[in-house]
């Protein structure tokens, strides 16, 4: 795969360590460039009050406005519980093989769960989450290989079985 500019948008606070630990990973995985880029958004014209959560889709669309010269691939990052109609929550989503996706840290978190925080597997998590999306926008479909990024997870505790890189066939399919 040639070089490629990765640009990733956050949406809303979150701390530089972890955007910069994202950044290096992403970078490492799909050998690419990457931006960090800050956007301002009124999050309250996505929210649905019936389902006290976010419309994946509403933002996955206004993503996708969003035009960054120079760059092949957009990931929105949020920090707010995400829905799409069909489902209870979703972590993140993505057009497969398109210019964009997004992906949350709400569903990411144990204090989501009643649990204590835990930063480290916070950020492991969320790795997993970003390259997972961002692996869709090259085309990537789910993987059966139980550790691949690319396998499907309905829960949290499905991120956690996983590693935060694509496994040998995932690669080989994007020519990395
Ligand atoms: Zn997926
Ligand atoms: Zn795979």
């Amino acid at each position: 795969m040639s070089l490629q500019n990765i640009t990733i948008i956050s949406f809303g606070y979150f701390e530089k360590d972890m955007l910069e630990k994202i950044a290096d990973a992403v970078k490492l995985e799909f050998h690419c460039s990457l931006s960090l880029k800050e956007g301002h958004i009124d999050l309250s014209e996505y929210y649905d009050p019936g389902r006290r959560q976010y419309n994946g889709n509403e933002l996955l669309k206004h993503v996708s406005a969003i035009q960054m010269p120079g760059s092949c691939k957009t990931l929105g990052l949020f920090n707010v519980d995400l829905f799409i109609p069909i489902l209870t929550y979703i972590f993140g989503q993505a057009f497969l093989g398109g210019p964009c996706g997004i992906a949350s840290l709400y569903r990411l978190n144990n204090t989501s769960y009643g649990m204590e925080p835990n930063a480290d597997l916070l950020l492991n998590r969320f790795k997993k989450e970003v390259i997972h999306e961002l692996g869709h926008t090259f085309g990537l479909i789910h993987c059966n290989n139980p550790t691949c990024v690319m396998r499907s997870g309905t829960y949290v505790e499905d991120i956690d079985q996983k590693e935060h890189s694509l496994c040998l066939k995932c690669r080989k399919e994007l020519e990395l």
